[in-house]
């Protein structure tokens, strides 16, 4: 009977966008012709040649006649795929030679190479979690990926298109344990620091477990490098509604080959970097820096070296923690919710306010900060102070204590966070604060004294607090305190 019809289904991706794909094939009498219709990629186009060897090295006929594969809906460019498996499956269905035993459907995803072995790749696995799953279709996918985390659904696995002939086994229904995380790399255990990068590392942790940015100004040679290196190994685990696979982050950038989940990430750019670079966008829609640092911390080493236009391109994932693109029809979304920790010297000889001479005028310290505007300032709630004075006390700082610290801190909050939505109760500890501190408060704008009350409330989490008392906003109005060096300038 001709001609003969066989559907599989497969997934594709454009831009951010998922689309299921109805692999169609019509055999029909005819001059051999194999025709791929709806708009393939140049990758699915070449198939054409790859799978008729590859179709006959497992063993099976390649039709005699005139094949027609309709990539549906066909108006859409199937930029990113991996067809090879699907269409396969669907000549070898449409010319009688292999019948799907089951009554779901089948979702077919692999490469397919000369020899008939299946092959994924990272990309595929990415597809593969983006495709929407329902128990009524049955997964085909290439038996590399028995070792890696996968989504739960039925899968069945091959390792080349022989074992088609064999598929009457039923899948396996996966359902993968927690996920679990891989220890951060460390490079230290213990360190000495003197009392100034003591505060410092405390309004580090807190930046931490808060999300509050934070930015550093001091001499040369204060540590201020080194303590960004040192908090980025001390960052809280993920908690589990942090690892939400549908936001649009790759898998790549969120999981390691073993499929363990990567520690939260730590992204250093370079001073030269984009704006692009930095908060994505683009054509193609690129994700920046802040994406890549989504859940992780973002730092800025040498801020007043950055271009002005990529400092002030990160106002609005600093605020929202996510960024918009505007594209040619709608806009889109793409996370960015990660903490930024800025470091730059207090003027250009980074003398000023140290035990060595500065002879930098007034007026050129201004021109040197200026690209640092009050918005993005007002972004920042711990502001660290490190100026080189004669400090001879020391105080040792071990990781591993910090890091559980830090954990502890961040399952009380989130606790107290889900207590709080569930009551509807919001603490307020502007509420709480005693007229003298307000008198101490005068002098800050309503950003600042937000961003102190905010503050107040993360060191209480730091100690387990359920209150905000008054050293803990004490402890905050010290940090916000020290954007005043900014306005002292004018
Ligand atoms: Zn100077």
């Amino acid at each position: 009977m001709f001609p003969n019809l066989s559907e599989t289904l497969s997934v594709s991706r454009i831009g951010r966008e998922i689309l299921l794909i109805r692999v169609e094939i019509g055999i029909r009498k005819g001059l051999p012709n194999f025709q791929i219709l709806g708009l393939a990629s140049q990758n699915t186009k070449e198939s054409r040649d790859r799978l008729r060897l590859a179709i006959e090295s497992a063993g099976f006929i390649f039709p005699f006649a005139t094949i027609i594969v309709n990539l549906y809906p066909n108006h859409k460019p199937k930029k990113v795929s991996f067809f090879d498996l699907a269409i396969t499956l669907g000549i070898l269905e449409a010319s009688g030679q292999w019948q799907n035993p089951f009554p779901q459907r089948i979702l077919a995803l692999g490469s397919v190479s000369l020899s008939g072995r299946i092959h994924a790749s990272e990309e595929l696995l990415e597809l593969l979690w983006a495709s929407p799953k329902t128990r009524e279709t049955i997964f085909l996918i290439p038996s590399e990926l028995r070792e890696r985390h996968l989504p739960e659904a039925n899968y069945i696995y091959l390792s080349s298109l022989e074992e088609i002939k064999e598929i009457d086994w039923l899948p396996e229904i996966i359902t993968f344990p927690p996920l679990e995380e891989t220890e951060p790399e460390s490079t230290w255990d213990k360190e000495i620091l003197n009392p100034s990068q003591m505060l410092a590392f405390s309004g580090l942790c807190y930046s931490l477990l808060g999300r509050h940015h934070a930015l550093m100004v001091g001499n040369p040679g204060t540590g201020k490098t080194k303590l960004a290196q040192l908090v980025s190994q001390m960052q809280p685990s993920w908690q589990p509604s942090d690892l939400n696979l549908d936001e649009g982050i790759p898998l790549s950038a969120r999981y390691c080959l073993n499929g363990k989940v990567k520690p939260r990430p730590f992204r250093q750019p370079h001073h030269t970097t984009t704006e692009q670079a930095l908060v994505g966008g683009g054509s193609s829609l690129t994700l920046g820096e802040v994406s890549l640092a989504h859940g992780g911390i973002l730092f800025l080493d040498e801020l007043t070296l950055f271009r002005e236009k990529a400092i002030e391109s990160l106002r609005e994932p600093m605020e929202a923690g996510k960024i918009e693109h505007a594209r040619v029809l709608t806009r889109e979304t793409l996370p960015a919710d990660c903490t930024v920790i800025a470091a730059l010297n207090p003027c250009p000889c980074g003398n000023y306010l140290g035990i060595k001479t500065c002879h930098c005028s007034k007026k050129q310290i201004r021109d040197y900060l200026r690209k640092i505007s009050g918005p993005f300032l007002d972004r920042i709630s711990i502001h660290i102070h490190l100026f080189n004075q004669n400090e001879s006390r020391t105080v040792e700082v071990v990781r591993e204590d910090y890091r559980r610290k830090l954990n502890e801190a961040m399952d009380f909050r989130m606790a107290r966070l889900v207590e709080e939505r569930k009551r509807e109760v919001f603490s307020s500890p502007a509420e709480r604060m005693n007229g003298g501190f307000e008198k101490s408060l005068l002098r800050f704008s309503y950003r600042q004294k937000q961003n102190t009350m905010q503050l107040a409330r993360t060191i209480a989490d730091f100690n387990l607090s359920s209150t905000v008392k008054e050293q803990h906003l004490l402890e905050a109005y010290e940090f916000v305190q020290n954007s005043l060096f900014f306005e002292d300038l004018n």
